[in-house]
């Protein structure tokens, strides 16, 4: 891994406030130099994450955390954000979209635009999973108890979910239990590299605590230095791609990702 640290920029309040009349009135963003790879649209920006408390942001801050673009969060067209830009334009350039042709994907806290994306790759089933729902067509999973056999997917897709998930050994071991030998999991998560072994405590329970201890009120840990070595005692074997390798030649600025967040694939052995 990179584990360079750079400053994380922190939105402003007329960030905020600008994110806020944007949204509202979307229709009437022109184009511009930005490109968005979900709606494929121009926007003359990106707008930056509005939520988040000043002790969260902090947090990201001092911790260096490597995670969501802030600063180049949505998109004013058709609110995709920065994390399924990315992993959109990683799939293509790695032809990871050619693997989902035909294969079972079981996808946890499915994004709009990103499952849209998967569905149109053409897997033979596309199972979209959620603890807490929000659509007819997602089913309620609990990641730490499955209801599916062994290797009964080629694909695992949970971006960005392992950080608010109780007991992730527990969680690693039920992916790749489901998985079959051989099979895939892509697992987005935030980490600082400035921390020696991940950090979590089950006595932080509140909203405000847990934005102080880990940057988001809904996590439950922060990962470190260790985390693909947790990965690899749930038997992962590290697939790690990073920005530079796989999407040099596009500008961050245009398309509004985060650099340093590397592709976390990782193979059940
Ligand atoms: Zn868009």
């Amino acid at each position: 891994m990179n584990f360079e640290p750079s400053v994380l920029g922190a939105p402003s309040f007329a960030g905020r406030v600008l994110a806020s009349l944007v949204r509202r009135f979307s229709r009437l963003v022109p184009s511009g130099p930005c490109y968005c790879v979900c709606c494929s649209k121009n926007s003359p920006f990106f707008l930056p994450f509005a939520g988040g408390t000043g002790a969260a942001l902090l947090v990201n801050c001092k911790l260096d955390v490597v995670g969501s673009d802030l600063e180049r969060y949505s998109c004013p067209k058709c609110e995709s954000n920065d994390r399924e830009r990315h992993l959109k334009l990683y799939c293509q350039k790695l032809g990871i979209d050619r693997l989902i042709a035909g294969a079972r994907i079981l996808h946890f806290a499915p994004e709009r635009h990103f499952a849209s994306y998967v569905a149109a790759a053409g897997p033979t089933e596309h199972l979209k999973a959620d603890l807490f729902p929000r659509a007819a067509d997602i089913q309620k999973i609990d990641m730490l108890a499955m209801p599916f056999s062994s290797a009964s997917f080629d694909f695992v897709i949970a971006n960005h979910v392992l950080e608010h998930v109780a007991d992730d050994a527990r969680a690693l071991s039920e992916i790749r239990r489901v998985l079959r030998p051989g099979g895939l999991a892509i697992l987005q998560t935030p980490y600082s590299a400035m921390l020696e072994t991940t950090f979590e405590d089950a006595g932080i329970v509140s909203n405000e605590a847990r934005e102080h201890a880990y940057g988001q009120g809904d996590h439950v840990r922060l990962y470190g230095r260790d985390i693909f070595s947790r990965f690899a005692a749930a038997g992962f074997e590290s697939r790690v791609v990073h920005h530079d390798a796989a999407l040099a030649d596009f500008d961050v600025t245009v398309y509004g990702v985060n650099p340093r967040e590397s592709f976390f694939l990782f193979e059940c052995i």
